[in-house]
């Protein structure tokens, strides 16, 4: 009552011209943006999600965890919400560990297991440290393979600096930026080179390591800024394999070369849990106009786990969850079915997605659009056509009744070009469904943040999310009443510059049902 009383008194202040739709709308974008802001769940569901269940690693007991948690928040909003079932994985838990250097000194290191990495067995293991030598070919380093023997093995190069570039090019001459530049080409270049002598790809290389009767593996996968690096899974199945921040790996690597021979010592307490069920979280607002057409919101909750996975995925997270309980609240009939689509395990191929689409086929086809966000906490700047030949005529549409505050900085590019992987819309254009990637802007999040140890809670910039959360709610909320059905319309891709062959639409690929495995 209350709603369509305001209504009028708006239509009545409205010229004549504009429609009734139009007005309809304005009101609807208003309370979007006021339940946005005076009801905002975005810090509390950041602290319950980041910070009190932590980082979602597919086939972790916290993952499993995750999923309950938005089943049960979706629930606690009147919202229908289940866990779908749609494969299994290896089942692993992170343990405590600890990482220090017992000699020449004591120094307790920053570092941490890879995910999926080995325990030590309940044992702390204290042994002495070598470096991938460089050799002449594969055949000399099986000769130099039994030296690793109850060591543990150095298989990152040392980094020549700990300042990211943007640093040196603030404070440094250009000669000495210049300098360290091509230095550190070369040391790239000489380190690839070295690996590549091994005869041995970087799995391989740790297999050998380990048969060979290594005590573990110790690496450091520098990210490019201050304190930063990025943790992803191990290789090895019997020993540790840990990631070093690159202060301590260089402490440790010029004590090595400078014959002061270190020692470190180190206990990984992991659990392998055998093959666990792997989900995704679909949560629904039934349509009541049209209920076989569906308009979903769309980000993996997956995420790696050196932090907690704050900025990938858990502001795409944010903002769908948050886009959802805003539109069960204004909006509780819409005319098309709102969905949303929670993926698991879209950090080891957009399974969880792919699963989606493959198990539902009728609801990939009767999709008005799909809206998907996994680019780090920032503003949507970036919104592209996915190769729709008559994208900008309905996202145009639909973006047009966005308030300009909530779109300062945003370019649109149509029809654009389909994407071929990189998130889980890629799933959805790939069996010819309008979905759209909503493009966030950087924040250094390539660096910083993106499969990172720093992807935690304060990196979150609140204020962007709620923007998003507003965005994606307008969005869906027009995609939902258009009174037109979308046009899927492909554009005729560009032929290959230096082969010359036609381009083709990206291909529906099947997820892996059964993970980390191989
Ligand atoms: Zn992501």
């Amino acid at each position: 009552m209350k709603n369509a009383t305001r209504l009028l008194t708006i239509l009545f202040l409205l010229p004549a011209t504009i429609s009734f739709a139009q007005g309809k709308d304005s009101l609807m974008v208003a309370a979007i943006i006021k339940e946005a802001n005076e009801n905002s769940q975005l810090k509390n569901n950041a602290q319950e999600l980041m910070d009190g269940i932590g980082p979602r690693l597919v086939g972790t007991p916290k993952m499993q965890q995750a999923h309950d948690w938005a089943v049960a928040k979706y629930t606690s909003w009147g919202i229908t919400a289940r866990n779908e079932k749609w494969g299994e994985w290896r089942g692993w838990e992170r343990g405590v560990s600890h990482i220090d250097m017992v000699q020449p000194w004591v120094k307790t290191l920053e570092g941490t297991q890879l995910a999926w990495s080995p325990s030590t067995g309940g044992k702390t293991i204290t042994a002495e440290l070598v470096i991938i030598p460089d050799v002449a070919d594969s055949m000399a380093f099986v000769q130099w393979l039994p030296g690793v023997k109850g060591k543990f093995v150095m298989i990152s190069m040392m980094q020549p600096t700990g300042r990211p570039d943007y640093n040196w090019t603030e404070f440094g001459t250009k000669e000495s930026v210049d300098k360290m530049k091509k230095e550190r080409t070369e040391q790239i270049d000489a380190w690839r080179k070295r690996l590549s002598k091994t005869g041995l790809s970087n799995k391989n290389l740790a297999l050998a390591l380990e048969k060979a009767g290594a005590a573990g593996i110790v690496g450091s996968n520098w990210s490019a800024g201050f304190g930063v690096n990025k943790i992803f899974g191990a290789s090895t199945t019997k020993i540790p394999t840990i990631d070093i921040a690159l202060e301590d790996y260089g402490l440790l690597y010029r004590l090595l070369q400078s014959g002061k021979n270190p020692k470190i010592s180190v206990r990984t307490d992991s659990k392998e849990l055998g093959m666990v069920p792997t989900f995704n979280t679909i949560a629904e607002i039934k349509g009541t106009g049209k209920p076989t057409e569906y308009v979903m919101l769309s980000a993996h909750f997956d995420s790696w786990d050196g932090g907690t996975g704050a900025t990938d995925n858990g502001t795409g997270t944010l903002v769908m969850m948050e886009a959802m309980r805003i539109l069960k609240k204004v909006y509780p009939n819409p005319k098309r079915t709102i969905l949303v689509g929670h993926w698991g395990s879209e950090e080891q191929g957009l399974n969880g997605s792919r699963a989606f689409v493959e198990d539902h086929p009728e609801i990939a086809k009767n999709m008005q659009a799909l809206f998907n966000q996994d680019n780090g906490t920032g503003r949507v700047v970036n919104i592209g056509g996915a190769g729709f030949v008559h994208s900008y005529e309905y996202m145009g549409r639909w973006l047009a009744r966005v308030p300009s505050g909530y779109k300062q900085e945003l370019e649109t590019r149509f029809p654009g070009t389909p994407s071929g992987g990189g998130s889980d819309n890629a799933s959805f254009v790939a069996a010819g469904v309008p979905a759209f990637g909503l493009g966030s802007n950087s924040w250094l999040y390539g660096s910083y943040t993106w499969h990172t140890n720093r992807d935690t809670y304060d990196k979150i910039v609140f204020d962007d999310v709620k923007n998003n959360a507003i965005l994606t709610a307008i969005l869906v909320y027009m995609a939902c009443e258009d009174p037109a059905t979308t046009s899927r319309e492909k554009i005729v891709l560009p032929a290959n510059r230096q082969t010359g062959e036609q381009g083709k639409w990206p291909e529906q690929r099947s997820p892996t049902r059964k993970g980390g495995v191989d």
